[in-house]
């Protein structure tokens, strides 16, 4: 009798993918760094539009003086849901020591001396409460004791970050590709900061570590009918899916004969370093997958171009292309990119369209009630 059962992979129960292969996509000289990460996922499915959840690690030189200044000694042990943990472990895996919570916070300031918590209640008055690390704050008021099972109780458990799938898994099988952006920012301390996951990912894991993951299903999907037209916007990082979208249908050549038409809309800040994945588009242009690529590269002259500035210098083919049934996807920064990729679609619609702006805004509305527009962003 066969025993094996399949085991599931989720958020209780990741996976150990390992990192096979790691490639920086910038070229030296760009303000960016951004990286493609391949992972052996081994049996785990997953379909194109999916997101990897990745459980990150902190660093090792971040939890050191946090143990140092709660004179906790590196081999007490806590208890987490029965098991036993070092401390040192605990903090570098299982909590989140890079943004504190409200409850977090409350907690310490119990703590205070009534002068410690007036400057304390200064210094966390308005939004700045999520930007101190455990250590900015520790070392801000050095007086404060707290045990370590007091310290992973307030702690909030440290959260997968959601990366979108780069690959394909009937192309690539069991290598699963991502493309990820390193993150790094000044906090209104004026210290700087590094993301946690996104710097673990680029540049703390090594080739051959494991990393805990496990894929979370995504509404972004590819059109049901493979013979129709597909349009993606997809800037910077943004372009990961549709790397997994352009090797699903390059796939999907080798069985179906009128596999929808590509069109790929990618920008970023110079194309001299920035041109993530040039050899490989221009590869798939080559062998007609991709069968239109348009570039927006916005420092490369003295104003800037995105990629709705391309959308507009190209609406009547897009218009042509909506008009006869192509859906249309978007990934990135939802900040000002999707924002303004979103109004140029609707400027189309009434500039080359003809309609009016109502009309255009019902037109969009039903884009997306059809599943024609998708969005995946963050
Ligand atoms: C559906 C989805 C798909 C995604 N796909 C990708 C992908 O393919 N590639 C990719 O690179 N990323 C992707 N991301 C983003 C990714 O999940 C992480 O959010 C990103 O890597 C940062 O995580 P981190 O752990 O490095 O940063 P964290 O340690 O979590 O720090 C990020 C936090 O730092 C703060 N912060 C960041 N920048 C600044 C700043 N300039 N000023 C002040 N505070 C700041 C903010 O509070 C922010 O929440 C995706 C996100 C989602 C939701």
């Amino acid at each position: 009798m066969n025993e094996s059962k399949e085991v599931r992979h989720d958020r209780e129960n990741p996976y150990a993918a390992k990192l096979i292969a790691r490639k920086r996509l910038n070229k030296f000289g760009s303000n960016k760094s951004v990286f493609r990460l391949t992972f052996d996922i081994g049996e785990l499915e997953y379909i194109c539009g999916d997101t990897l959840a990745v459980y990150p690690k902190n660093e090792g030189s971040e939890v050191d003086p946090i143990l140092n200044i709660l004179q906790l000694p590196k081999d007490s042990r806590i208890e987490i849901r029965n098991n036993s943990y070092l401390i040192r472990d605990a903090l570098i895996e299982k909590f989140c020591i890079t943004h504190l919570t409200k409850r977090f916070l409350d907690a310490f300031a119990r703590k205070l001396t009534d002068q410690d918590r007036s400057v304390f209640a200064e210094i966390f008055r308005g939004e700045k409460e999520n930007q101190y690390s455990l250590l900015e704050l520790l070392t801000r008021f050095l007086a404060v004791k707290i045990n370590s099972d007091e310290l992973c109780r307030l702690l909030k458990k440290m959260p997968p970050r959601l990366y979108s799938i780069a690959s394909s898994k009937n192309a690539q099988g069991r290598y699963l590709d991502l493309i990820v952006g390193a993150v790094s920012y000044k906090n209104f301390l004026g210290n700087m900061r590094q993301g946690v996951a996104s710097t673990y990912l680029t540049s703390r894991m090594q080739i051959g570590d494991f990393a805990d993951v496990y894929v979370a299903s995504s509404a972004f999907r590819l059109p049901s009918n493979v013979s129709t037209d597909i349009i993606m916007v997809g800037p910077g990082t943004g372009l990961a899916p549709f790397m997994g979208f352009l090797h699903e249908r390059e796939y999907l050549k080798n069985f179906v004969r009128d596999v929808g038409h590509n069109w790929l809309f990618f920008g970023d800040q110079h194309r001299k370093f920035d041109f993530l994945e040039e050899d490989e588009l221009t590869r798939l242009q080559r062998v007609g997958v991709l069968n239109i690529l348009d570039l927006a590269f916005s420092r490369d002259q003295e104003y800037k171009i995105y990629v709705q500035d391309r959308m507009l210098e190209k609406g009547e083919e897009l218009w042509q292309w909506l008009c006869n049934g192509a859906y249309f996807y978007v990934c990135g920064d939802a900040g000002r990119m999707a924002i303004d990729v979103k109004n140029m679609l609707k400027n189309i619609a009434i500039r080359i369209g003809g309609l009016e702006e109502e009309e255009a805004n019902n037109w969009l509305d039903n884009l997306k009630k059809t599943g024609r527009y998708q969005e995946d962003v963050y």
